[in-house]
């Protein structure tokens, strides 16, 4: 099986050859390249080329492309800082009032930057790696937290809270589901096999389970619709313990969801056995600062839990940070091809 077939096995609840991994690796592989990091986030072939040699470096079998967590922000007008050691930045409270949603549009991804530089990304690494790679071109934050990066969050969630106008928060995250629905097109034109959102704001970290479900949710859902009626492939990620939410989250049909170590494995195992796939989730912070052999022990762990009945690939929970040591990346990758047979 190559990597593509082994993916799509496992989405399809069947047996692959062996458990899929994929890495969210986009900060360490800009850092690899000995370039600034704001250079590489800004410049498409920047990127692809940061993500070929990473690819070419590990062998994983899906490809997470992005330049980080305010791509859809930047697009829609927000101010966004390129930081030197991590991902971009979008400074909040770019709407003044709720109301100022309504005389938005919708940025042209081909044309709104940085979604541009992705979609350029994209279609370079579709063509340079022709097939042997799966390459999930991330249409960056979705509904909700697109909406507390352009409203602030702290007044977001206020405006939540309140309920002062319920029709406006619907129509922020509204406007917001539009958006990465358009960019989320583009880059399965440009060549993803499938496409993500971030929606961290949206888990009970951040946001009560009540509130999830009254407000994100059917955004979120209604985004999984539109893209599967065209047969595309949505991942959801959402950060922290996702299973005071996990009916829900399953709900939504996203065909995967990315969860990370904070939620407990076996307990989201049995909620989405045959429903979706689950992606992840390997402690960062692990990843960071432990060894080959504790990342290959908690890596051993996750696929005896979260493989058996297919559904499953392994991958980091989050984000890997700047400075993962790439000796722990390997021991991800190596685990799944040691420890992941069917
Ligand atoms: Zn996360």
């Amino acid at each position: 099986m190559n990597s593509i077939e082994r993916i799509h096995a496992a989405i399809r609840f069947q047996k692959p050859d062996r458990v899929p991994v994929d890495l969210h690796n986009f900060q360490p592989a800009a850092r690899a390249t000995g370039k600034p990091l704001p250079e590489v986030f800004r410049d498409g072939e920047l990127l692809a080329e940061a993500m070929l040699a990473a690819w070419r470096e590990f062998g994983h079998d899906m490809i997470l492309l992005e330049n980080g967590t305010a791509c859809n922000a930047q697009a829609c007008g927000a101010t966004v800082t390129y930081m030197d050691n991590s991902a971009p930045v979008s400074h909040t409270a770019f709407l003044k009032e709720l109301k100022d949603v309504l005389s938005l549009e919708v940025p042209d991804p081909y044309k709104a930057f940085p979604m541009c530089e992705i979609l350029k990304a994209t279609r370079i690494l579709a063509k340079e790696t022709a097939g042997q790679v799966w390459i999930c071109a991330r249409a960056d934050q979705g509904p909700m937290d697109l909406a507390a990066q352009l409203r602030g969050l702290d007044n977001f969630m206020l405006d939540i809270a309140t309920e002062e106008e319920p029709e406006l928060i619907d129509a922020l995250l509204d406007y917001c589901r539009r958006v990465a629905t358009r960019y989320a097109f583009a880059l399965i034109e440009c060549g993803g096999h499938s496409t993500s959102i971030g929606e961290p704001v949206a888990g009970p970290d951040m946001l009560s389970p009540k509130h999830y479900r009254q407000y994100p949710w059917k955004h979120e859902k209604r985004m999984v619709e539109e893209l599967k009626a065209r047969g595309i492939i949505l991942h959801n990620h959402i950060c922290g313990n996702t299973l005071p939410i996990a009916d829900d989250f399953i709900a939504t049909g996203a065909e995967v969801l990315e969860i990370d170590h904070k939620t407990d494995a076996r307990r989201i195992k049995e909620k989405a056995r045959g429903k979706t796939t689950l992606l992840g989730n390997i402690d960062t912070g692990l990843l960071y600062s432990g060894t080959p052999a504790e990342v290959g022990a908690a890596c051993r762990e996750a696929i005896e839990i979260m493989a058996p009945g297919g559904g499953f690939i392994l991958g980091p929970g989050c984000a890997l940070g700047t400075d993962t040591p790439t000796a722990n990346i390997h021991a991800l990758v190596e685990s799944a091809k040691k420890c992941g047979r069917y």
